[in-house]
């Protein structure tokens, strides 16, 4: 039997990258996200790799929704084996300027859904004594870097919450980790390269330079294969106890 996989936020950026790579290994595939042609991208990936796929565009800051995603997930292809919780979003600003708004959002999509996600899968992954959540967090959920603050505050969330998913979820061979990427050139970050030129008045070429690459000892933009790589390991059968823990992918930025 094909195992089945839910990624959030798939049809963009690293979310897209780890579904090539499960749509290589012949996983069953729930797409999701927001962007308009998600079903044309579900579809040309399912027929290139001749897999199942479905897609959906559950608004992530909508608990409701998100446990509805879930169960349109098992409904669909009879089980759900691994929820990889990719889907988020950014806003930089000094704090004082920071719209609560903005800063709410970013905690529900980028934590607040890690959790209601997380947890309508528990039971199913329970009674099948198998689940694999992959929690896509980031440097900064390590570390910090000025006028992210709701970002840095979700992303830590996340890496907590990994821990306490992994511990709970030991007795049913449920394992739960965190990947912990630097900087990976995709739309989200095409957008901070905007927002971070007019925060530091800088030209876009040297907030690259000069800002996003200059904690990375790699002066590389992290590459997506190499985060579903990660991905494809944590989901193996064989990786019932690699539980509870980060994978940092970030250039050696933490090193430091
Ligand atoms: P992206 O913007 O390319 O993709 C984000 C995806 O999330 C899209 O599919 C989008 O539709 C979906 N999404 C956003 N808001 C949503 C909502 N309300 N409801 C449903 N779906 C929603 O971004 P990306 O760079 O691929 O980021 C993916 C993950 O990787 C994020 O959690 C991000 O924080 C993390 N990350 C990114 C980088 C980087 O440098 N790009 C580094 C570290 C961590």
């Amino acid at each position: 039997m094909n195992k089945t996989v839910l990624i959030t936020g798939s049809t963009s950026g690293i979310g897209l990258g780890i579904a090539k790579k499960f749509a290589k290994e012949g996983y069953n595939i729930m797409f999701h996200g927001l962007e308009a042609n998600g079903q044309d991208i579900a579809n040309d990936i399912a027929q290139e790799h001749n897999i199942n796929v479905g897609f959906s565009n559950a608004n992530l800051l909508q608990s409701d929704a998100i446990e509805h995603l879930v169960n349109e997930t098992i409904n669909t292809f009879g089980s759900l084996h691994i929820l990889v919780n990719n889907a988020g979003i950014q806003f930089v600003s000094p704090i004082e300027d920071f719209p609560n708004s903005k800063y709410e959002n970013i905690i529900a999509i980028n934590m607040n859904a890690v959790f209601y996600a997380s947890k309508a899968a528990w039971k199913h992954m329970k009674n099948q004594n198998f689940g694999r959540i992959i929690n896509v967090s980031s440097v900064h959920g390590l570390r910090a870097s000025e006028f992210k603050s709701a970002y840095v505050t979700a992303k830590h969330g996340v890496i907590g919450m990994t821990k306490v998913m992994a511990l709970e979820g030991a007795p049913f061979n449920i394992t739960c980790n965190a990947i912990c990427p630097g900087y990976v050139k995709t739309p989200l970050v095409i957008g901070q390269i905007k927002d971070q030129a007019k925060a530091h008045n800088m030209t876009e070429d040297e907030v690259v330079e000069k800002v996003m690459l200059k904690k990375q000892a790699v002066k590389q933009f992290v590459p997506v294969e190499a985060i579903a790589d990660m991905a494809i390991l944590l989901a193996k059968d064989s990786s019932t106890t690699i539980t509870g823990t980060s994978f940092v992918l970030d250039g050696g930025w933490s090193a430091q």
